[in-house]
C-alpha cells in the first residue's frame, strides 16, 4: 500500500475547485429560486408568525417530495426529535438505543425526556447502524416480557431506536426494521441529513413510526433554522401538531390546554424560505450526485484514501462528501493542511459516548465507531461544485 501524500492530495483539489475562489467553503446555503419573493409576501402581508398559508403550502411540498402522508414543520430538527420521542411516551423508565456516531442533538433529545442514550456501533459501508452487530448484542442483552424489551443488565425498558442516515446515505432499513420487529422496539429516524435520500426506492423515513428533518442552514435546504416531523399514521401526525402547538384545544376566543405543549411551531417568514428552497431539492440533489461522481473519479488516482460512496440499494442526496483515510495518523495533519490552504473540512463528531454528559450511558463495543471516528474527513460539498460536472 503506497501512502498518502497530503501535498498530492491538496494539488488535486485544488485543480478541482474554481481557481478563481480562495476559500471553498465546506457546505453553503444557496437562494436561486423565489426566496426573495415568498419572504417579500409574508412581510407585505403580515403574516410572519406561526399562521399562515406557507406553512401549510411547505407542508404539503415536503410530503409530496418524501411521499410521507403527513408532514408538520417545527422550528428546529432537535425540536423534531424531541416530539417524536415525546409521541411515543419515551420517559425515565427507558433506554434509545442511538448510533455514538452521530451529531449531539440525537442524544440530547432522549436526555430532553430523562431517558437513557444507549450507543451502538456503526459500520464502514453506510456510516450507519451495523444491523448484523445490534442483532448479536440484543441477543445477548435483551428480554423480551408481554411485548416488550428489557435491557437485562440495567432492567429498563428499550423502548425505541434512533437510526441517522449519515450524511445523507441511508441505513440498511429492511434489517434494521427486522429486528426491531422482533425486539418490539419503535423506530424514530433521524432522516436530518437525508433529505431526498431513498432506500429501495422508498424515500429515508418510510421505515419509521416517526422521522425527524432538520432545514438548519447547514443541511441540503434551509429554512434559516427548522425542522419537521415525518410520519404515515394520522392519528400520530394530529398529536404531533397538537403537542408542538402548545397543546391548544380548538375553541373560538378561550385558551385551553390539554397537556404541558410545546412552542415548537415553525413561523411562516421561515416556511416561505424553505417552500422556494423545497421547489430547487430535486436539481440540488442532481448536481450533488454529480459533484460526488466527480470526487470519486478524482479520488481513484490517489493512494492511501478512499471515497466514501453511496450504500447498496441507496440513492444518497450526497449532503455531505467524505473520505477515509487509510493511516489515522494522518487525519489532523490533512484537516490542517486543507483548512490552511482555503478548503474548507471536518472531522466526523466527536462520538457520544467519548462526551462528559454521556460517557457513563450504557454502550456496546464500539471499535468500528472509534475506527471511523479516527479516519474520516469531510470534504467542500455545496451544490454549486457540482455545476461543471452536473
Ligand atoms: C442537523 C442535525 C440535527 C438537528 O437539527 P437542528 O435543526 O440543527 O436542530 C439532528 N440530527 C442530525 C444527525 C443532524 O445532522
Amino acid at each position: 500500500m503506497t501512502a498518502l501524500s497530503i501535498k498530492t492530495l491538496i494539488q488535486a483539489l485544488k485543480s478541482f475547485y474554481p481557481a478563481d475562489k480562495d476559500f471553498i467553503a465546506l457546505h453553503e446555503p444557496e437562494f436561486k429560486g423565489h426566496e426573495w419573493d415568498y419572504v417579500k409576501d409574508c412581510l407585505d402581508t403580515g403574516w410572519v408568525s406561526s399562521v399562515g398559508q406557507y406553512v401549510t403550502d411547505f407542508e404539503k411540498k415536503l410530503a409530496e417530495l418524501t411521499g410521507m402522508k403527513h408532514a408538520v414543520a417545527v422550528v428546529n430538527g432537535t425540536a423534531a426529535l424531541h416530539a417524536c420521542l415525546k409521541i411515543l411516551n419515551v420517559s425515565q423508565e427507558d433506554e434509545v438505543l442511538l448510533p455514538s456516531l452521530t451529531f449531539v442533538a440525537t442524544a440530547n433529545a432522549v436526555s430532553y425526556c430523562n431517558a437513557t442514550p444507549h450507543f451502538i456501533d456503526s459500520e464502514a459501508r453506510t456510516l450507519g447502524i451495523d444491523c448484523e452487530k445490534l442483532a448479536d448484542y440484543l441477543d445477548k442483552i435483551a428480554v423480551i416480557d408481554n411485548e416488550h424489551c428489557y435491557n437485562k443488565h440495567t432492567g429498563k425498558r428499550i423502548k425505541a431506536i434512533i437510526p441517522m442516515h449519515t450524511f445523507g446515505h441511508p441505513v440498511r432499513m429492511d434489517a434494521l426494521k427486522a429486528i426491531c420487529d422482533k425486539y418490539y422496539i419503535d423506530i424514530i429516524e433521524d432522516a436530518a441529513e437525508s433529505l431526498g435520500s431513498f432506500y429501495q426506492s422508498r424515500h429515508t423515513g418510510h421505515w419509521g413510526k416517526l422521522t425527524a428533518v432538520s432545514f438548519n442552514g447547514n443541511k441540503i435546504v434551509t429554512t434559516g433554522g427548522g425542522g419537521a416531523i415525518l410520519t404515515n399514521d394520522e392519528q400520530m401526525a394530529r398529536n404531533v401538531r397538537h403537542i408542538t402547538t402548545t397543546a391548544k384545544v380548538a375553541h373560538p376566543w378561550r385558551f385551553i390546554h390539554d397537556q404541558t405543549g410545546f412552542n415548537f411551531r415553525l413561523p411562516n417568514l421561515n416556511a416561505a424560505l424553505g417552500l422556494a428552497q423545497l421547489e430547487q431539492l430535486e436539481n440540488r440533489i442532481r448536481l450533488k450526485r454529480a459533484l460526488a461522481a466527480a470526487y470519486a473519479g478524482l479520488f481513484d488516482d490517489i493512494q492511501g484514501l478512499s471515497f466514501v460512496k453511496e450504500p447498496e440499494m441507496a440513492e444518497s442526496n450526497y449532503w455531505l462528501n467524505a473520505i477515509l483515510l487509510d493511516n489515522p495518523g494522518q487525519r489532523d495533519e490533512l484537516l490542517q493542511e486543507t483548512n490552511d490552504s482555503g478548503i474548507m473540512t471536518r472531522p466526523f463528531w466527536d462520538p457520544m459516548h467519548k462526551l462528559s454528559m454521556y460517557e457513563h450511558c450504557p454502550k456496546m463495543d464500539l471499535n468500528q465507531t472509534e475506527d471511523l471516528f479516527s479516519r474520516l474527513v469531510n470534504i467542500p460539498s455545496s451544490a454549486w461544485l457540482g455545476e461543471p460536472y452536473a
